[in-house]
């Protein structure tokens, strides 16, 4: 059995960060909630640490011979929900390559999960006080799909972007920066746009 972690010691971690001369900066990380593999993977992780013949002796293994192992044993099982599937449908490594940012790619993932805090909707789930209209189309909630594929007011910017108004939620995975900068004019830092 492999021996249990050690405890998280504050005082040294703190002790730590203020010796250290470099500026530190301490990051808030979205949880996982609808991440495709996210649950498969700690799992795995795991399984693969309680093994015991991890504790044994080995023969050294190349990086490539684990990613190809992986990839042959581990497969996604279909995404269950709805949306999520639709924004993830046409996802690739490389489209996705061209956000280069840590802040833009978080900005993508809240989207594509609908649970963005500018989205009126969603706040509302939080806290119910919030009005989940839209801000500018009395009828509608302020949701995911309204936002990208609806409201006029987001209209024009949708035309410019992408060269045509007329969207589906499969653009968050077929055009990833034009969604992040879709959101930049219309979302972000100003939640009554
Ligand atoms: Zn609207």
């Amino acid at each position: 059995m492999a021996s249990p972690a050690p405890a998280l010691n504050v005082e040294r971690i703190l002790a730590a960060l203020e010796d250290c001369s470099s500026t530190v900066s301490v990051q808030w990380i979205p949880s996982h909630v609808n991440i495709p593999g996210n649950e498969i993977v700690d799992t795995a992780a795991k399984e693969a640490a309680s093994l015991d013949s991890i504790q044994e002796e080995q023969e050294p293994i190349s990086f490539a011979a684990v990613k190809a192992h992986i990839r042959r044993e581990i497969r996604d099982p279909p995404i269950a929900h709805e949306r999520t599937a639709q924004t993830y449908k046409g996802y690739t490594t490389d489209k996705d390559k061209e956000i280069r940012s840590r802040a833009d790619q978080v900005v993508l993932a809240r989207l594509r999960s609908g649970h963005h805090k500018n989205l009126r909707a969603y706040q509302h789930r939080i806290d119910e006080s919030v009005d989940p209209t839209c801000p500018h189309c009395p009828d509608k909630d302020h949701t995911l799909q309204h936002w990208l594929t609806e409201c006029d007011r987001t209209m024009g910017e949708r035309q410019r972007i992408f060269g045509t108004p007329s969207l589906t939620l499969d653009i968050l995975s077929e055009n990833p920066p034009g969604v992040v900068e879709l959101a930049r004019r219309t979302l972000l830092g100003s939640p009554t746009l």
